[in-house]
């Protein structure tokens, strides 16, 4: 067979067919249908192959494209910043590489340093790296556990799936390494407690028990999403964010927080930490930071962090660690002009207002739909729950949930759902468009929503 070009679609979707791995996809599917191939973007809008056109409410599928697709201004500075340099490896610095870290330190008070790495999985490495790094040169090798929340999700290599929440994620993939120690998930709407009056504070304490449990001197860190995404889009409940930091502070926890999906402007503000007065020791951020134009990670620290790897009296002390492509300026030219778009558009005041009007929409839809159980969210980050029965909170089967997806689909919106899971989290609609979605896009979003859930729940 000749070589596909790229202007012989049908071509190129054979050779899709043929020898692309689709990430989490079923292959057997492609024997009967043909694989999505997306051609093109503008705004929220995309087309695939066949020429139809969608709504992406998911920001790429995986809350990623925070900017819109099909901006010219990132292309050119991507472009001109690779015909000047396009990479130097370890360390050495670059000069998009040093003007972004003072950008985005600047929106991050008490925090001072930017780690460069690839991805959302990679930064989370490296903090996890800094933990038993810490634990090995300060503590005598004690402190070297890091805690994880159930549902909360970290990433997909080893270690990250380590620290991953979401068991079905797992099941396949042990033995793990050691020293990742779950905690309590903090979802009040399916309470592990039963009816609680102060829900969120018993959460947080639960981490505390965990502690006392595995001995404070072995905890070192916990690593948590400020709002849970994959595992059920997971709004901290009112009192939790507080405790959690205390108990931090009281057992010595460095805290990371995971700011992979909410960072970068998702949830209104440019960190989701920032909506519950977080002070976090370390930040992992990814996706949105360059909105898919070029690929780019960051973990970020406090300079009490940083310090703690500069001792000059011993050569080993500093961070022995390097991400190869940590060195590609493509990365944090794409990010300057991402953040740049972000404020000069105000995509922070339109995801707070457009997340509102969201949450308002999905509020009436609850009213008219009894299948949807709980709606929870911040900004443009929102899930809906559906439930088969709203009285028991049975979990409306995966099933049948897969089926709304696609009957809105079909009405030419893309929207998601959570990840196969264990029962009863396997059932959230997910809604995440891009920060520049307008008041008539999100009742477009909604209104397929509406027609879907009376197509198959009557
Ligand atoms: N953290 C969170 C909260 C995520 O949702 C993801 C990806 N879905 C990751 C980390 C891992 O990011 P990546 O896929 O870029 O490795």
């Amino acid at each position: 067979m000749d070589t596909a070009t790229f202007n012989d679609i049908g071509a190129v979707v054979e050779a899709d067919r043929a020898h692309v791995w689709h990430h989490l996809t079923q292959h057997k599917a492609f024997e009967t249908i043909d694989p999505r191939v997306v051609v093109e973007g503008k705004g929220l809008r995309v087309w695939d192959a066949t020429g139809r056109e969608t709504l992406d409410a998911v920001s790429g599928g995986v809350w990623t494209v925070n900017v819109g697709y099909g901006r010219e201004s990132i292309a050119n500075a991507v472009r001109d910043q690779l015909l000047k340099m396009n990479y130097f490896a370890g360390a050495a610095g670059s000069v998009p590489g040093a003007i972004f870290a003072q950008m985005l330190t600047d929106k991050m008070p008490g925090l001072t340093r930017v780690y460069y790495s690839n991805s959302g999985s990679e930064a989370n490495e490296k903090a996890y790296k800094m933990v038993r790094q810490i634990a090995h040169a300060k503590h005598g090798g004690k402190k070297w556990k890091i805690l994880y929340r159930e549902r909360d999700y970290h990433g997909t290599t080893i270690a990250a799936l380590a620290s991953g929440g979401q068991e079905e994620r797992k099941s396949m993939y042990g033995p793990f390494p050691e020293g990742f120690i779950p905690v309590p998930h903090c979802l009040e709407y399916r309470s592990q407690w039963g009816d609680v009056a102060d829900y969120g504070l018993r959460a947080a304490n639960a981490i505390e028990e965990v502690i006392l449990r595995e001995g404070a001197d072995t905890v070192g860190a916990i690593i948590l999403e400020p709002v849970t995404a994959g595992g059920g889009v997971i709004t901290p409940p009112e009192g939790y964010w507080p405790r959690v930091q205390e108990i931090c502070k009281q057992y010595g926890l460095l805290l990371i927080i995971d700011e992979v999906v909410c960072g970068v402007g998702r949830t209104g503000k440019w960190f989701g930490y920032q909506q519950y007065d977080i002070q976090p020791d370390i930040v992992t951020m990814a996706k949105g930071l360059a909105s898919g134009y070029a690929a780019i990670s960051c973990t970020v620290t406090t300079e009490a962090v940083f310090e703690m790897f500069k001792d000059a009296a011993d050569p080993m002390a500093h961070f022995r660690d390097i991400s190869t492509f940590g060195g590609c300026t493509a990365g944090p030219a794409a990010a300057i002009e991402n953040m740049r778009i972000i404020e000069e558009e105000d995509l922070l005041g339109n995801t707070t207002a457009m997340g509102e009007r969201l949450m308002g929409n999905l509020h009436k839809l609850m009213e008219k739909h009894s299948v949807i159980g709980d709606v929870r969210g911040k900004g443009l980050f929102c899930g809906a729950e559906l439930v088969a029965d709203r009285a028991t909170k049975e979990p409306m089967a995966e099933s049948k949930v897969a089926a709304v997806v696609a009957a809105v689909m079909k009405r030419g919106v893309q929207i998601g759902m959570t990840n196969r899971s264990l029962p009863g989290f396997n059932n959230t609609l997910c809604l995440s468009p891009a920060l520049i979605v307008t008041a008539a896009q999100i009742d477009q979003i909604t209104d397929a929503i509406d027609g879907a859930l009376t197509e198959v729940c009557g």
